[in-house]
């Protein structure tokens, strides 16, 4: 609002009618009068109010002007003018909160001001479709639900800023692979197979390869397979030889009950979109419930990392709240929120283990990790991780953002330095105030390279 034209409006006269008025309502709150004119081209009403001063005057307080998008109060207190934008029933001191509202007690200069101000806001209601029903049915409700549906408009424009933003971001994300559901069923799910069986019916079903045996006196067989596994018994819940896959897979009966039997498994897959490189956190099921021999697949994305050559940006699949009702939420993209130390999510909601899709790490190549070494990496140092992190493709490109001479470690070889400045971040200023000064000498008796 342009609030140079808006002071610049006249301000309204204490009319002497105004002190009469106080003195036939003692414990009245203020006086209302209200005008509407025409401010920069668009209709604005002005309500004027007035307080009590002393025992029988009345003084100036504060004017709201309200517009179709906006509403301000020009408050004339003591000395100093002053612009306020919260609410019309805070600024007169009778909303104690959002639940409490204590009567108005306004006196009105003449009848007509409240129908001014009514028929401003049926008007608005009308233009805008507002159908609040806290409208009420005197002024001060009708301003009530004026300004409370313009709050939640600001509110939702303002959410809807960022999420447009978030998802301008998300447009980086290229389509997953094509080979991918592939991936997800035989690589990720690899360790997650059963054999089922049933002595009566006498088969055994290998959900590994999708082999199905006779159960034969001496073993389970096959006529495609020239052995047959006739050493151990098909037992519930102990391993089992499957004569194809040559591994050992837990057997089910299957007759006992499979309510558990829904796995679950995270991927991650690294992808680039020109120097930005961009991670992303796949959750898994794989559900045998219903039918074993075709267990149905689902899969969720909930997490992604945009590393660009200036700074990182998480992301996350959660409930966003648009608006101030709580039935504003949305699921979609967000910013991570922080949460509590009672927090105690299910593998479905953050991963325990993943399984990178990546094999190949030229990709990087032209992008903002491409002096990374992060094959060097991943070949050399992960596999001497223990309990390493599900994050730990993030972890390391965010060493690497903070410490570019991960790269330097990396290609000198010193594959135990680069592990322990990556799992014990406090070796890390040691390490760079001796890579700056030169003095490498300490390095190599401190970590001989292998
Ligand atoms: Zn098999």
């Amino acid at each position: 609002m342009k609030k140079k034209e808006l002071a610049s409006i006249p301000k309204p006269i204490v009319k002497k009618e105004y002190q009469k008025l106080r003195t036939m309502f003692k414990d009245m709150r203020g006086i209302i009068q209200a005008e509407c004119r025409e401010v920069s081209g668009e209709e604005t009403l002005i309500i004027n109010c007035f307080r009590p001063k002393g025992k029988k005057r009345v003084e100036l307080w504060f004017r709201l002007f309200c517009q179709k998008e906006d509403y301000i109060t020009q408050y004339f207190s003591d000395k100093k003018v002053k612009w306020r934008t919260g609410a019309f029933d805070y600024i007169a001191g009778y909303q104690i909160s959002d639940w409490c509202r204590m009567e108005g007690k306004w006196a009105l200069a003449s009848p007509q001001d409240e129908d001014i101000i009514i028929e401003f806001m049926r008007k608005w209601r009308k233009k805008t479709k507002s159908n609040r029903c806290d409208a009420g049915y005197k002024f001060d409700d009708y301003i009530y639900a004026y300004q409370a549906d313009i709050r939640d408009r600001k509110l939702i424009a303002k959410h809807q800023k960022v999420c447009g933003e978030i998802d301008a971001r998300m447009d980086l994300f290229p389509e997953l692979p094509d080979d991918y559901q592939n991936f997800i069923e035989h690589t990720v799910f690899d360790e997650h197979n059963y054999i089922f069986y049933s002595r009566k019916q006498k088969w055994a079903y290998c959900t590994r390869c999708g082999f199905e045996y006779e159960i034969r006196k001496d073993g389970v067989y096959h006529k495609k397979i020239p052995v047959w596994n006739n050493k151990e018994k098909l037992r519930h819940n102990h391993d089992f030889m499957c004569p194809h896959c040559g591994k050992w897979i837990i057997a089910k009966s299957a007759g006992m009950g499979r309510g558990q039997l829904l796995e679950i498994n995270w991927s991650t897959i690294i992808q680039t979109n020109g120097s930005n490189v961009l991670v992303r956190y796949i959750c898994h099921t794989k559900d045998f419930r219903k039918d074993f021999r075709h267990p149905e697949f689902n899969s969720r994305e909930l997490f992604r990392t945009i590393h660009t050559p200036k700074n990182v940006e998480d992301y996350e699949m959660g409930y966003y709240k648009m608006g101030r009702d709580s039935d504003s939420y949305v699921y979609r993209w967000r910013d991570p929120v922080g949460h509590g130390w009672g927090w105690n999510p299910s593998e479905l909601q953050v991963p325990r283990q993943t399984v990178l899709y990546n094999t190949d790490f030229g990709l990087l190549t032209d992008t903002c990790m491409k002096y990374s070494c992060f094959d060097i990496f991943f070949e050399k140092v992960v596999p001497s991780i223990r309990n390493s992190s599900p994050w730990i493709v993030d972890q390391f490109f965010n060493l690497y953002h903070e410490y570019p001479f991960v790269e330097q470690v990396l290609k000198l070889g010193w594959y135990s330095m680069a592990k322990e400045m990556f799992v014990d971040k406090r070796e890390i200023q040691g390490v760079k105030r001796q890579i700056e000064s030169g003095d490498f000498s300490k390095l190599i008796s401190a970590f001989s390279p292998p």
